[in-house]
């Protein structure tokens, strides 16, 4: 089912946790929405869930309307799996019943129940406790059985409100390859809520970035990471240097612009004039230069991130350093050469642009 979300609103006395969100989520996508913590996440998948009421907008899934002006349809009634990032468990209840439960109220036979039970047990990695009750596990174990039993539910949306926070490492990885295998095969329209953004980068079609209650980009992956719509998105994905540059001449798809007295060409949004900007550089666009050419930089300080190591250079005209890697230790002082590949200007700087 499709998820249309139109202008809503939420406060909670004076705060206002939505603030006039509007999304579009076609049928079968892997939905992410992400932000940091307190931006109104959980908020957002509660009203599409249908247990908060929303102040204004509408809501609609399948082409349905759930929610609108004082129009709410219950919980029960809209369709939706959901695995909260703490939830309850039956607690009399195996952990083999609780997976069963949805497929016995569903109706399905005992035989299917069986083996399916099994399935979804064997994929969250939970056979050897299914005679256990829940009281009885850790929490990455708990959440595993709600992952499970979300499976089992079939739903053709599924909305997942950080349900891997709690897990270790390896069994996050291990589970963002099932979720993604799960999508893949049931074709269940997913909205997945995180604030990691590595997780986001991983099991998303398209990445909504949230911020104090707003929707500030929503685009997938590759695009978000290579062309951020503001400084905050380029801030919060991935990391980078952001300085400011003068827009020489723009031709198709790039802008000539200078840095530090150098001129180089850049990635560029299609109404970019010249004038003053703010260009994003990413580690990878700076690469050491062959043969003693490029920009002159000074290595001020380096820190070593496993199998590479993050290089803070100074450039002679900039302010702030620009963050590169190197595949080698360097010394502070000691002096490189660099090329820059590309870079993006980013578009909010326009208004500034003579
Ligand atoms: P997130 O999931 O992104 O961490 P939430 O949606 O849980 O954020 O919360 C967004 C904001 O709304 C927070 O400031 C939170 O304190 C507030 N909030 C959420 N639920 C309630 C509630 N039931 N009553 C009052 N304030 C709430
Ligand atoms: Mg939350």
């Amino acid at each position: 089912m499709s998820i249309e979300i139109a202008s809503v609103t939420k406060s909670f006395g004076s705060h206002k946790a939505l603030k006039d969100v509007s999304l579009s989520i076609p049928d079968g996508t892997f939905f992410v929405v992400l932000g940091p913590s307190g931006c109104g996440k959980s908020t957002l998948l509660r009203t599409i869930a249908g247990l908060e009421p929303i102040d204004s907008g509408e809501i609609a899934l399948g082409g349905e309307t759930v929610a609108r002006d004082g129009y709410h349809l219950e919980p029960e009634r809209r369709k939706t799996g959901v695995v909260f990032q703490s939830y309850a468990l039956w607690p009399h209840m195996s952990v083999a019943a609780n997976v069963a439960f949805p497929m016995e109220t569903a109706g399905l036979k005992t035989a299917d129940i069986k083996s399916r039970t099994n399935e979804h047990l064997a994929t969250v990695e939970l056979t050897a406790f299914r005679d256990r009750k829940p009281a009885d596990l850790s929490g990455g174990q708990r959440q595993r059985v709600a992952l499970a039993r979300c499976l089992a539910q079939g739903a053709k949306t599924v909305l997942m409100d950080e349900p891997l926070a709690n897990l270790d490492p390896h069994l996050r990885g291990a589970m963002e390859e099932e979720l993604a295998a799960f999508h893949k095969a049931s074709g269940a329209t997913t909205l997945f809520i995180t604030h990691d953004q590595r997780e986001a980068m991983a099991l998303a079609d398209q990445v909504a970035v949230m911020w104090d209650g707003e929707i500030l980009q929503v685009a997938e992956p590759d695009v978000l990471y290579r062309r951020p719509t503001s400084r905050r998105v380029a801030g919060f994905i991935g990391r980078s240097s952001l300085v400011g540059v003068e827009v020489n001449h723009v031709e198709a798809g790039y802008a000539n612009v200078t840095l530090a007295a150098h001129r180089i060409d850049v990635d560029c949004p299609n109404d970019t004039r010249t004038g003053s900007a703010t260009l994003m550089l990413r580690p990878e666009h700076l690469v050491p230069s062959v043969g003693g050419h490029g920009l002159k930089a000074n290595v001020e300080r380096t820190i070593y991130r496993g199998g590479f190591w993050e290089v803070f250079v100074a450039i002679e005209g900039l302010t702030e350093p620009l963050l590169m890697t190197l595949n080698r230790p360097a010394a502070p002082g000691e002096t490189l050469f660099l090329d820059i590949l590309r870079g993006w200007i980013l578009p909010e700087q326009l208004a500034f642009s003579s």
